[in-house]
């Protein structure tokens, strides 16, 4: 197939070309498409990537233990129509970091089976966390690094993608604070090791400022949140020595600023003024950011990464070449997915988003896609 008439940007380069795209099959090549569709006027670019989902949540369901509650067929219907509506809104490709039953997994092979309609999914199971520590209910609490083994195993043997670790304690579990780390830095590191020694890259929980500097002497590969609270609270406690690190070890920050996050910008709080001026210094440092959204806890919907785009890129201060990035090739390359996924690019799989508009200049346009391709086929087909 060859898609002419459009314009597209790559996912990599500072402006768009003008030209075809090529497809044979579910993968993007060079040249030679035979039936052709005219695009004219569309704007392409590479289907977005969110690194942090969690399929198994339902976000109008507030309290983390009324979850989940049907039986497995249940659960994967409704699972099954958050993914649908996360493809038909251009996501193309998601990272979930978590669940109890392992049924986003079955999600993602119901998926890449074409089974189901969804994004491209990598899983990491039940997240690695001490006792009665941060999502304890997901199964994967740990009292030493004996038992964490035995939970890698068990993830290991249930089919995950990667590992997820909860370096601190987190909002949605009572009993458990943001700021404290779960594991001192000997035992996470231990944790982090054995999941490499099965292959497997590790996504931390990270809010407080220890948490992240244990995470990354740890060697993780993704930070999620990098909230950096300390004693005086959510963005307190920033680091610019652990903020080097981050930079020396190549990990990657996956902030999960959702597009709710919109209420607080503009407030003028201490908040707002603080999680900027983090943001800034880590850009300034050199730290690779992501785009996330945490979805589907709380008021947080699946399908809405486009949304969140705008606000993150507000709060951190990037454009919106730079925030796109976030969304596509930095994000494939996070979660091990480039040279797959990402960017438009002989090779690589036809998940492609068609909007009207100038995304280069106004995110905006992203929220309202014409057309979506995923691994070649037509999610939502052209006008
Ligand atoms: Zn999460």
């Amino acid at each position: 197939m060859r898609l002419e008439g459009l314009r597209f940007w790559d996912g990599l380069t500072d402006d768009y070309v003008e030209g075809a795209i090529d497809l044979a099959g579910e993968v993007i090549m060079a040249g030679g498409g035979r039936e052709v569709v005219n695009l004219a006027g569309l704007t392409a670019i590479p289907g977005l990537i969110d690194c942090h989902v969690h399929m198994v949540l339902d976000p109008d369901v507030r309290d983390p233990l009324a979850q989940s509650k049907g039986d497995d067929e249940t659960e994967l219907a409704a699972m099954a129509a958050r993914a649908r509506s996360m493809v038909e809104a251009g996501i193309t490709t998601a990272r979930d970091l978590g669940g109890g039953r392992f049924l986003e997994l079955e999600l993602r092979d119901r998926i890449a089976r074409r089974e189901v309609v969804g994004p491209r999914l990598k899983c990491a199971g039940q997240p690695v966390t001490s006792p009665h520590g941060h999502c304890f209910f997901w199964g994967g609490e740990a009292a030493d690094v004996d038992a964490a083994h035995a939970v890698i195993a068990r993830q290991r043997q249930r089919g995950v993608d990667l590992v997820k670790v909860m370096a601190t304690g987190g909002s949605m579990t009572k009993g458990t604070r943001p700021k404290d780390s779960q594991f001192d830095g000997e035992t996470l590191a231990e944790i982090v090791a054995e999941a490499k020694r099965c292959g497997f890259d590790v996504a931390a929980h990270c809010h407080g400022t220890q948490g992240i500097g244990f995470a990354v002497r740890a060697g993780v590969r993704t930070v999620e949140h990098c909230s950096w609270v300390g004693d005086e609270g959510w963005g307190s406690a920033y680091d610019a020595d652990i903020a080097a690190e981050l930079v020396q070890a190549g990990v990657f920050v996956s902030p999960t600023v959702n597009a709710g996050w919109q209420r607080f910008l503009g407030k003028g709080d201490g908040f707002e003024s603080r999680v900027k001026s983090n943001f800034e210094a880590m850009r300034t440092a050199g730290v690779r950011l992501v785009a996330s959204t945490d979805a589907g806890i709380p008021n947080v919907r699946h399908a809405d990464l486009a949304r969140a785009l705008p606000v993150f890129a507000a709060f951190a201060g990037l454009s919106p070449l730079e925030a796109l990035r976030t969304a596509t090739s930095a994000a494939a390359c996070a979660i091990g997915l480039e040279g797959e996924v990402g960017v438009i690019a002989p090779g690589h799989s036809a998940d492609l988003l068609f909007i009207e508009g100038d995304p280069l200049s106004d995110l905006g346009c992203l929220a309202a896609p014409v057309a979506v391709m995923a691994r070649g086929r037509w999610v939502v087909p052209p006008p």
